[in-house]
């Protein structure tokens, strides 16, 4: 068994200006790379510019990141950091900067090189990369992984790099900006790491470990994330503590079916990624009763729930209304059979069948 997590991660009140020293020492110019406005609402920006300042670290800010980033966007911005001469990359924001951050990193490092060394299976570095994360979901901060959107091929994947951040500073008080539906649609994104990930053939003890905690936090968060009202700082501590967790253990053993199916529904239907592998989570829970997986009953138990049905009612309340077509199911499948990362993934023989009923219970 191998466990390793290279980031440094500082969980805290005020983690990036009591860390800045540390963030600042990673380089002489650090690149900021943020989505359109959340970095400056949350006051993450300021905080990363100060702590910069206060080192006397230079920097240049990239605010254009789209969510469910593209490599169009990485390429563009990897050209500005380059010209610039950044030497480090500090991502702020949910998972489409941090994941952005990633793979900047590594086109600002192998200048002269185009977009296509992402999706190249070749030995290349990164420059050094923080993470900061406003959302409670991805796990990116901790996670080497960069999911883009592949515009040519008209779905979203993986790069085949892994960028495992240096440092990942975490502060509740940047969730208190995100509206209800981005704090549900990421709490239930991290949900889908733990339950994707605990009944992953490649999970082990430790990974398994990290599940259960997860879970255990998560779920002191359910009535709050039903209700949508009155989130406190210990709820945002806990959900980010899953969120981080889950990201630990994604790490070693990787998503499954559901977040596979889920890229379909966000390039084509616009879906926010957390909401399109929740609508899936049911039906793969019921896949995994149904084929007799150890640890399911714990799994159902530890979430708080009594069994599948209020665990489906549950999802279906927060996700709120979506549509998939007879086209989109097919569709899907065909995308999944062609995914044999993903199905190799799953405890059970998984063909056309399986792929059918998780997405039928899903409509
Ligand atoms: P996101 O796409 O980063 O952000 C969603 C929306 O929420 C954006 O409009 C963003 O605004 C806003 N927002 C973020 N934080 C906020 C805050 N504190 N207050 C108010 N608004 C806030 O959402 P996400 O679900 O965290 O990330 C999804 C991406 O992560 C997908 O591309 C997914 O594939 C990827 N992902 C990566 C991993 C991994 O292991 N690396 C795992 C799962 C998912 P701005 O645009 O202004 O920032
Ligand atoms: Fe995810």
């Amino acid at each position: 068994m191998e466990f390793y997590i290279p980031a440094k991660i500082y969980h805290e009140d005020g983690a990036v200006l009591k860390h800045g020293k540390e963030l600042a020492s990673l380089g002489r110019k650090a690149f900021i790379v943020t989505g359109k406005s959340s970095a400056v609402k949350t006051g993450a920006l300021d905080d990363v510019i100060k702590a910069l300042e206060d080192s006397d670290t230079g920097y240049i800010l990239y605010d254009k990141i789209e969510e469910n980033p593209s490599v169009e966007t990485v390429m563009e911005a990897a050209d500005t950091g380059r010209d610039q001469g950044a030497d480090f990359v500090i991502g702020i924001g949910g998972g489409s900067p941090m994941d952005a951050a990633k793979a900047i990193a590594l086109m600002v490092q192998n200048r002269d090189t185009s977009g296509e060394i992402l999706y190249q299976d070749i030995k290349i570095k990164a420059l050094p990369v923080a993470e900061i994360p406003t959302t409670c979901g991805t796990g990116s901060e901790v996670t080497p992984y960069s999911i883009l959107t592949r515009n040519d091929k008209k779905t979203k994947q993986s790069i085949r790099h892994k960028v495992y951040p240096a440092i990942a500073c975490i502060d509740a008080k940047y969730l208190k900006h995100a509206p209800v539906s981005v704090i549900r649609n990421t709490a239930i994104d991290a949900l889908g790491h733990l339950l994707e990930s605990y009944f992953n053939k490649k999970a082990t003890d430790y990974t398994r470990m990290l599940c259960q905690h997860g879970l255990m936090a998560w779920a002191k968060n359910r009535t709050v994330l039903s209700c949508g009202t009155e989130f406190t700082d210990e709820n945002y501590n806990q959900l980010l503590f899953a969120s981080t967790l889950a990201g630990m253990a994604i790490s070693h053993t990787g998503t499954s079916i559901p977040h596979g199916l889920s890229y379909y529904m966000t390039y084509n239907k616009n879906i926010p990624h957390g909401k399109a592998v929740g609508m899936f989570l049911p039906g793969y829970l019921a896949l995994i009763e149904k084929n007799l997986v150890p640890g399911y009953s714990d799994v159902i138990a530890g979430m708080g729930f009594n069994n599948l049905e209020e665990f489906k009612a549950f999802i279906g309340h927060c996700l709120g209304e979506y549509c998939i077509t007879d086209e989109d199911a097919g569709k899907m499948v065909q995308e999944m059979l062609g995914n044999p990362q993903k199905l190799s993934s799953v405890p059970f023989e998984t063909g056309e069948e399986e792929l059918q009923d998780i997405i039928k219970y899903a409509r």
